[in-house]
C-alpha cells in the first residue's frame, strides 16, 4: 500500500485546483483499490509479507479518489489488480467500475471470484461493460483451487463465472479463466477448458508455476492425497 500512499499524495498535488487531464507518460495505470482479501495464497505479498502488515494495509482507497483518477487522467488502460488485496473486496468496486465504463476507460480486472453474494453479482453483471477484460484467477476445480487459493469456496467462486458468464454478449466484458498449472491440478486443464467453454468464456489461459507444489502449497493430509 506504500504506493497508493505515494499516488494519493501525488494525484492531490494535482486535484486541488480545476480539474484537467494531465499528458500521461505511461500506456497503463495499475491500481490497487484494496489491501483486503479473503484468500490465503501462500506466494502472495500478503502472506510472504504479513511480519510488516501495518507498513501495507492502508485499507481502501477512498472512492473520490478513486474518481477523480478517471476524471483527471487518461491513460489506455486502468488495471484494478491486487498485489497485496483483491478488487472486489472494495466496498464500492461496483461503483466504481460504473464510473470508470461511463466514462469510456479500458479496464483489465482480476480477482479471485470468491465470497460474493448473488445479489452482488447481479448488480456487477448488470453494468454496460465495454473495453475490458475481466480475469478470473482460478486455478483447478472443486477439489484442487483452494491448494493454492487457500480458503477459496468453490460454490461462490462458480457462482461469479456463472452469473458473468451469462451476460448478453453485447455488453459483456471479455472474459477470461486464467489457471496456475501446478503439478497437482495439471491433469484438470482440459476439464477446466471444458468447463470454461461451456460456461461461455471468451479464453481459457494456463500460467506455469515457478514454485515447488509440495513445499509451497500443501498443508494437508487431502492436500497431498490429491497430489499424489
Ligand atoms: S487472491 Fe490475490 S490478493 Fe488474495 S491472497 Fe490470493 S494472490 Fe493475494
Amino acid at each position: 500500500m506504500v504506493d497508493n500512499l505515494y499516488f494519493f499524495n501525488h494525484i492531490n498535488s494535482y486535484t486541488s485546483g480545476p480539474v484537467v487531464m494531465n499528458p500521461q507518460e505511461f500506456d497503463s495505470l495499475e491500481l490497487e483499490l484494496t489491501s483486503k482479501c479473503t484468500l490465503a495464497c501462500p506466494s502472495c505479498a500478503r502472506e510472504l509479507h504479513k511480519d510488516v502488515q501495518d507498513q501495507w494495509d492502508g485499507g481502501h482507497l477512498p472512492l473520490d479518489l478513486v474518481k477523480s483518477i478517471a476524471d483527471t487522467t487518461n491513460f489506455k488502460r486502468y488495471n484494478l489488480v491486487g498485489c497485496y488485496g483483491d478488487v472486489i473486496y472494495h466496498p464500492d468496486f461496483i461503483e466504481i467500475c460504473e464510473y470508470y465504463l461511463s466514462r469510456n476507460k479500458n479496464l483489465i480486472i482480476h480477482t479471485n471470484g470468491a465470497f460474493r453474494t448473488s445479489a452482488w453479482w447481479d448488480r456487477l453483471s448488470s453494468l454496460e461493460w465495454k473495453n475490458t477484460e475481466f480475469f478470473f484467477s482460478v486455478d483447478g476445480l472443486e477439489d484442487t483451487n483452494h491448494i493454492y487459493r487457500k480458503n477459496s469456496k468453490w460454490s461462490s467462486v462458480l457462482l461469479g463465472m456463472e452469473k458473468m458468464t451469462a451476460i448478453p454478449k453485447e455488453r459483456r466484458p471479455n472474459l477470461i479463466w486464467k489457471f496456475i498449472e501446478f503439478p497437482y491440478n495439471q491433469h484438470q486443464i482440459e476439464q477446466a477448458r471444458n468447463l470454461a467453454t461451456q460456461l461461455g468464456f471468451d479464453n481459457f489461459e494456463t500460467v506455469k508455476s515457478v514454485r515447488t507444489a509440495e513445499q509451497y502449497y500443501l498443508s494437508g493430509q487431502k492436500e497431498l492425497y490429491v497430489f499424489s
